[in-house]
């Protein structure tokens, strides 16, 4: 497939490892030059060798999603570089597992901001660059709690279809100008978050988190617990100029967890 990226900008965030950086890497790969960010420096200074190796131009800012300060000299230091990003693939740091009864307004305040408020600065900042050059993709990576909810995960499951939401009702005000919206929504990805999961439920079932993992694998029709680059693809894939007449969707990239028909 043309991808028709070679030169094009993007911007991935929480992109230091896992699902993120996985989606820079097959960024660079297709020829975009990449701006990568994360809370976490030390880890950031890695994944720039890592896909400096492409060939790629690479770029790293530390920035915690968190912080509208952070998000905003994030902008700045883009807009420096290269005036603004074509490609915005708003990622996040994993919100806090818990039921219900768990979950505190303290938590509740940090997953909106880092799940839903992250996104929604990091588009008002890059928007203009791409209604000015008539061409832009964003690309939100959120999870299959946008089809049905994960029981102990409330936070991802309510913060998650706002994302959706936002995705749709913004890709219909910026259809006309070149510029595309969608979401990819990941199962279950083989990275550290999913490791936490599986340990933070140990907790509260007693089982290993290794049983825990080996259960979730079971529950996949592909037998199979997905790869950070399986998600990359999808991104590329809404990125490209291959997906020019695809907006407001969702993908779910899962190997056939998700039980819905849509
Ligand atoms: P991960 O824990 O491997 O990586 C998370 C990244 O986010 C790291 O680079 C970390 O430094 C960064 N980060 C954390 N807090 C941050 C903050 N406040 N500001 C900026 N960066 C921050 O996680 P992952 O598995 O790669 O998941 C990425 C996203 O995809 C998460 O939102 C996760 O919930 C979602 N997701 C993951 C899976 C899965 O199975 N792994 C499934 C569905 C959805």
């Amino acid at each position: 497939m043309e991808t028709g990226l070679k030169g094009k900008t993007a911007l991935v965030t929480a992109a230091s490892k896992g699902i993120g950086k996985g989606i820079a890497l097959a960024l660079a790969k297709e020829g975009c030059n990449v701006i990568i960010s994360s809370s976490n420096k030390a880890n950031l200074e890695y994944a720039v060798k890592e896909i400096a190796s492409t060939g790629a131009k690479v770029h790293a800012f530390k920035c915690d999603l968190n912080l509208k300060s952070d998000i905003q000299n994030l902008q700045n230091e883009i807009v420096a570089l290269y005036g603004g990003a074509d490609i915005l693939v708003n990622n996040c740091g994993g919100p806090h597992p818990g039921f219900f009864e768990e979950i505190g307004e303290d938590k509740w305040d940090y997953a909106y901001e880092q799940v839903l408020m992250s996104p929604v600065r990091l588009i008002k900042l890059f928007l203009p660059y791409m209604k000015q050059k008539k061409w832009g993709r964003i690309i939100n990576i959120t999870s299959l709690s946008v089809y049905q909810p994960i029981d102990n995960l409330i936070l991802s499951n309510t913060f998650r279809t706002g994302v959706t939401a936002l995705a749709k009702t913004l890709s219909n005000r910026v259809a006309s100008l070149g510029i595309t919206v969608n979401n990819v929504a990941p199962g279950y990805v083989l990275t550290e978050r999913i490791k936490e999961l599986a340990e933070n439920k140990s907790k509260v079932t007693g089982e290993t988190a290794e049983k825990i993992l080996e259960k979730m694998r079971e529950e996949i029709p592909m037998q199979q617990i997905g790869k950070p680059a399986d998600i990359a693809n999808a991104v590329v894939f809404f990125a490209s100029e291959s997906s020019a007449y695809i907006t407001g969707n969702t993908l779910h990239v899962d190997g056939g967890r998700v039980g819905s028909y849509l």
